[in-house]
C-alpha cells in the first residue's frame, strides 16, 4: 500500500510480506523539536521537499509524528550479541517510519532512532541522546565519502527532553535511510519462530528486494546466501582498508544488504594494530580491528543456519552445500584485501609477502595507518618511521615493482588513500560542543569528511591523530 503525504510517499512492502516481523507502533511526542542537521544531497536523491522538510511539519515527520493512513512499526530480530544468543532483541527504541522510492528508483527504508520504548525495549528507556545519533550521522556520511556502503542519516532532531545517562543529556532523534533493515539477526528471529512458511516468505523478500537475480537460480535460497557472503566479504575488506572498526558487530548488526549499520561504540585506527579496541563494553577484545573479517564469517555461518530448511529437505546435504558457500567467504575476503592493498601501494600486481612486511614495520614503529599512504605517493613517507633504515630497504622492494609512469601512480593512490578520516579526537570535540549546543565543529568535521580524497587548504589540523599525550580513545556503547 501507498500513503502518500505531503512530503513522502510511504510504502510498507516489508510489513506486508513478512506480518510476523513487526509490531505497529507509535512514536513518543517530542516537546521541543529541534533540527539539529538535515542530510541536503540524501534529502534530493529521496526526491523530498527541502523546504517543507525543515517547517514544522516536516520536523514533526522526523520525530515520528506522522500524518493519518501512516502505520509506523517496530521491526522484531533476534541475535547474537558478544556470542552470546538473544531470542528478542528488536526494535527497542527505533521504528521503521516506511519506505520511499529515491529518484533512482531504489526503494529505501526511513527509520527512526529514539523514537521511544516499544514491545521490544526491555528494560531500557526507548531514547537516544544527540552526541551518539550525531555521531551516527557523522561516520556514515564519512563512510558514504570513502565509497563505502553504508546507510545514512537524513536528519538528528533535538527532541526538547533531557534523558539520563552517565548524567542528564539531550534527547535526538536520528532518521537513518537504509537500502533494508534485513539482518541476519531478522532470519534468526524468523526460524526460531519455527514457522517455515514465514522463513521463507522473508527468504523471498530479501531475494526481491536485494538480489533480484536470485530469483531464477537452481537454489535461490543457496543463491541468496551465496550473494550475502560476497556482499559482506566485500564490505569488511573495505572497513579493514581504511582502518575501520565498527565495534558491535552482533549478528543483529549485519546487515542482508551489505551495507555498514549501527554506528555505535565504532572507530577508526590511528597506529596500525590489528589488537585495537575502542569500546568500553568490548573487554576481550572480541571485535578488534584484526578480528572483524573472522566475526563476519561467524555471523554468516549464524545466518546459514537459519537458512539450512529452505537449501535442502536432506539437512546433511544442506549443512554441506551450506559449507561449501561459507568456506569461500575466507578467499573473497582475502581477494578483495589484496586488490585493495595493492591499490593503495601503488602497485600493478599483487605482493603478498610486500603487503604484510609493511604492516609489520607500520606496526613495529606504530607509524599512522592513514597518513602512510599519502606520505608514500607524496614520497615522504620514510619521515613517518622513527627507524627508517628497514622503511628504505623495504621501499627499494617496491620501487622495482612499480609502473614506470610515477606521477600517474601517485595520482591513482591519491583517489583510493584517503586524507581525512574521522579522526577520534576531532569527533568527540565535534559531539561535545554539539552536546552543549554549538554545532559549528560538527558541520565542519562532516564537510571535511566527506570528500576525504582531495586535499584542501587549511585543513592540515584534521590529517593526523591525536597530540601525544592524549588518553587512549575509548567509546562508549551508542547509547
Ligand atoms: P544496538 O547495540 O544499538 O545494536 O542495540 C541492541 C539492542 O538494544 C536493540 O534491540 C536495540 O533496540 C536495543 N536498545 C539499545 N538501546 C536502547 C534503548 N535506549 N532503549 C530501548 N532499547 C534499546
Ligand atoms: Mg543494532
Amino acid at each position: 500500500m501507498t500513503v502518500a503525504t505531503s512530503l513522502f510517499r510511504f510504502e510498507d512492502s516489508y510489513a506486508r510480506a513478512v506480518p510476523g516481523l513487526s509490531v505497529p507502533w507509535t512514536a513518543d511526542s517530542a516537546p521541543a523539536p529541534e533540527l539539529l542537521v538535515l542530510n541536503e544531497e540524501l534529502a534530493v536523491e529521496l526526491g523530498v521537499d527541502l523546504a517543507a522538510l525543515r517547517e514544522p511539519s516536516g520536523v514533526a515527520l522526523l520525530v515520528g509524528q506522522v500524518p493519518e493512513g501512516v502505520t509506523t512499526v517496530a521491526q522484531a530480530y533476534a541475535g547474537h550479541q558478544f556470542g552470546m544468543y538473544s531470542p528478542r532483541l528488536g526494535d527497542g527504541r527505533a521504528l521503521l517510519l516506511g519506505e520511499v522510492i529515491d529518484t533512482q528508483g531504489r526503494r529505501r527504508d526511513l527509520h527512526l532512532k529514539g523514537s521511544g520504548r516499544t514491545r521490544f525495549a526491555r528494560s531500557a528507556d526507548g531514547k537516544a541522546v544527540v552526541g551518539p545519533m550525531l555521531r551516527e550521522y557523522l561516520i556514515g556520511e564519512a563512510m558514504h565519502g570513502l565509497g563505502i556502503p553504508t546507510t545514512r542519516a537524513l536528519a538528528v532532531v533535538a527532541t526538547g527532553e533531557r534523558v539520563l545517562r552517565e548524567r542528564a543529556l539531550p534527547g535526538a532523534v536520528l532518521t537513518r535511510v537504509a537500502a533494508s533493515h534485513l539482518r541476519v539477526g531478522t532470519f534468526q528471529y524468523a526460524a526460531a519462530s519455527g514457522d517455515r512458511d514465514l522463513l521463507r516468505a522473508l527468504a523471498d523478500y530479501a531475494i526481491a528486494r536485494h538480489y533480484p537475480e536470485a530469483a531464477d537460480g537452481q537454489n535461490r535460497y543457496l543463491d541468496l546466501y551465496r550473494r550475502v557472503v560476497g556482499a559482506q566479504a566485500s564490505l569488511v575488506a573495505r572497513w579493514m582498508l581504511v582502518g575501520f572498526v565498527h565495534g558491535v558487530m552482533n549478528t543483529d548488526n549485519t546487515t542482508i544488504s551489505g551495507e555498514t549499520i549501527d554506528y555505535g561504540p565504532c572507530a577508526f585506527i590511528d597506529a596500525f594494530d590489528p589488537a585495537a579496541v575502542f569500546s568500553s563494553i568490548d573487554d576481550h577484545g572480541r571485535y578488534a580491528y584484526g578480528n572483524q573479517p573472522e566475526v563476519l564469517q561467524w555471523n554468516l555461518a549464524r545466518l546459514a543456519e537459519t537458512l539450512l530448511p529452505l537449501f535442502d529437505d536432506n539437512s546433511e546435504v544442506a549443512v554441506e552445500v551450506a559449507t561449501e558457500v561459507l568456506s569461500g567467504f575466507a578467499d573473497a575476503y582475502k581477494r578483495h584485501w589484496a586488490e585493495g592493498m595493492a591499490a593503495k601501494l601503488g602497485l600493478a600486481a599483487q605482493d603478498r609477502e610486500l603487503v604484510e612486511d609493511i604492516l609489520k614495520l607500520m606496526r613495529l614503529q606504530k607509524v599512522d595507518f592513514t597518513q602512510f599512504f599519502r606520505a608514500l605517493s607524496a614520497g615522504t613517507a620514510r619521515t613517518l618511521f622513527t627507524e627508517p633504515e628497514p622503511f628504505d630497504a623495504w621501499s627499494a622492494r617496491r620501487e622495482v615493482l612499480l609502473p614506470a609512469d610515477r606521477v600517474a601512480v601517485a595520482a591513482a593512490m591519491d583517489r583510493v588513500n584517503p586524507v581525512y578520516i574521522p579522526r577520534n579526537h576531532r569527533v568527540e570535540e565535534a559531539l561535545a560542543k554539539a552536546t552543549d549546543g554549538e554545532m559549528g565543529p560538527f558541520h565542519r568535521l562532516v564537510d571535511v569528511v566527506s570528500c576525504p580524497f582531495g586535499e584542501r587548504p587549511g585543513l592540515e589540523d584534521y590529517t593526523g591523530p591525536a597530540p601525544m599525550g592524549c588518553a587512549p580513545y575509548i567509546t562508549y556503547c551508542g547509547t
